[in-house]
């Protein structure tokens, strides 16, 4: 048997409860169906079947999590700090438990190669670990004494929040908000993208499993004009914490303006990957072709827009069509396969559009840009070259496995063209010269940036874009700041003076 039919065959034997009874939401410890009975069908991006019926929430689904959410709060936020760090570090067991499962299902259910998405579910994992030890610290302040005061800081838990995640890795991106949240002392109502509400399922599993009292963590399944704007209105919840596109972002600073919401948005991104002539190119042409064609390019921090010193281009160009003309494009259960289908056939059409656009803007398609198979939303990894900064293709999220290479000249060239964009997640820069890295560092309009690097995560550091791209940060102590109030407490060290009126 070979590893992709292996594969298929843990699948099926997974998969197998889900599609007997479909997905419920899950609130207050049960399983429930939407109180409609509205059920919509999730389907597989590598040959369009049917996985199962998954619940269509409406508000009143989430008036009832939101309800869950609240009553579960004072004796979640009041429990021993220790004890919070025991179940979530059970959590983190649970998953490593079921890691396979979970990679997948979540392989099955979103297009991703399984080659990514075991180190995905292991990531969820860390996520639980990491914050279930800074639970310890989390209300930790500082003392700030004045003349007559001891002055003192600590921090509470915001309420409920709501957490509200996209279908691109989503099990790994919901781990890193939920996780931050539970460890805070928060309750959450989850609602994941409906096109991806597996693995979901599987996490709120593993937290009844590992002991999570009931409410503290809710599922409510449905679509975000409906379920999620709904969870983003309900005045109950106190914060959402978002991961989507730029434009849904902003649709939910609207919906949140009337109960004065707290956001946290970790948003869209079209990311400048900079390639001086002095960088080392191998290792430079490596992390690129890594950062854009891994995850189906569909990532919020890839590489998506290749800017490349005059000096250098043709060449790296060159060996680019070499590697990405090799990329191996297959089912998403063969561990050989690279890249794996589009999520969805929207999607599909939204990426394969560009292909048209990049023609009628006067660039080249250098490779790619056509679909591959009949069935299932597979396309050829692309690269678009001479292409200029004004271009859609220089300038739009597309999200897939689509690179646009552009020229510069020279360091000023470079930055300008890097900044000339609306969003602002990630930069990456390559050269050899540490002053230069300097200087284009502090300049590159990005809140994350890595020299002669790709993305490399590390927990404690600070994750989250400017402009488009983001308000807000995550990561080590920054995600407690989202999820909780601070607060001062003046105690008088004596008697001082009090202004004293009506006498
Ligand atoms: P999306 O914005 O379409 O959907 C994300 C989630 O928002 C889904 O659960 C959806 O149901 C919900 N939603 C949609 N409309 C809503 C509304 N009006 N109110 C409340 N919820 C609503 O995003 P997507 O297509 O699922 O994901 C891809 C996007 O996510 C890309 O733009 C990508 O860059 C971004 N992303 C960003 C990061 C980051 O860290 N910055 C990470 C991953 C993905």
């Amino acid at each position: 048997m070979s590893d992709l039919d292996q594969n298929l065959a843990k699948l099926n034997q997974y998969l197998a409860r889900f599609r007997g009874q479909g997905i419920e939401n899950h609130i207050g410890g049960k399983n429930l169906p939407a109180i409609s009975g509205a059920t919509f069908n999730t389907h597989s991006p590598v040959d369009e079947s049917l996985i199962c019926s998954v619940a269509k929430s409406g508000k009143k689904d989430i008036d009832a999590a939101a309800q869950a959410a609240r009553n579960a709060f004072p004796a979640w936020q009041d429990l021993q700090a220790t004890e919070r760090r025991g179940i979530l570090h059970s959590m983190a067991d649970g998953i490593e438990a079921r890691a396979e499962e979970i990679a997948l299902c979540e392989c099955w259910d979103t297009g991703q190669a399984v080659r990514f998405m075991s180190k995905a579910a292991l990531r969820g994992a860390e996520n639980f670990r990491f914050f279930a030890d800074r639970a310890l610290s989390a209300r930790d302040g500082q003392v700030l004494p004045s003349a007559t005061l001891m002055n003192v800081t600590t921090r509470k838990p915001i309420g409920p929040v709501g957490v509200i995640t996209p279908w691109n890795t989503p099990f790994m991106l919901s781990t890193w908000k939920i996780a931050p949240a539970l460890a805070a002392g928060c309750t959450v109502v989850h609602k994941p993208a409906e096109f991806s509400p597996v693995t979901a399922r599987i996490l709120m599993e593993i937290a009844e499993d590992s002991g999570l009292p009931k409410g503290v963590l809710n599922l409510v399944n449905g679509f975000g004009d409906e379920a999620g704007k709904a969870l983003t209105e309900h005045p109950d919840i106190k914060a959402i914490a978002f991961v989507g596109e730029s434009k849904t972002g902003s649709m939910i600073m609207k919906q949140g303006a009337d109960t004065l919401k707290r956001v946290h948005f970790e948003l869209g991104g079209k990311n400048p990957v900079i390639v001086f002539e002095d960088a080392d190119l191998e290792r430079a042409l490596d992390a690129a072709v890594f950062m854009i064609y891994s995850l189906n390019g569909e990532r919020c921090t890839s590489s998506s827009r290749l800017l490349l010193q005059d000096s250098i281009a043709a060449e790296f160009e060159g060996r680019l069509i070499e590697r990405v003309n090799k990329i191996k494009v297959g089912h998403p259960l063969d561990p050989a396969t690279e890249l794996g289908p589009l999520i969805h056939k929207t999607h599909f059409d939204k990426v394969t559009g560009y292909f048209e656009t990049a023609l009628k803007e006067g660039a080249t398609i250098s490779a790619g840009g056509k679909q591959i198979g009949e069935s299932g939303y597979f396309v050829a990894p692309t690269l678009f070259t001479n292409a200029s900064n004004d271009m859609k293709i220089a300038q739009e999220e597309i999200f897939g496995p689509v690179l646009t290479a552009l020229r510069f000249s020279d360091e000023w060239d470079a930055l300008e063209i890097a900044n000339e964009i609306k969003y602002g997640l990630t930069g990456y820069i390559w050269t050899n010269d540490l002053t230069r890295a300097l200087r284009i560092s502090d300049r590159l309009e990005a809140g994350m940036i890595w020299v002669n690097s790709e993305n490399v995560r590390h927990l404690p550091t600070p994750f989250g874009g400017i402009k488009a791209s983001g308000i807000g940060r995550d990561g080590g102590d920054w995600s407690f700041d989202f999820y909780m109030e601070q607060k001062h407490i003046g105690f008088a060290t004596g008697s001082h003076k009090i202004p004293k009126l009506g006498i």
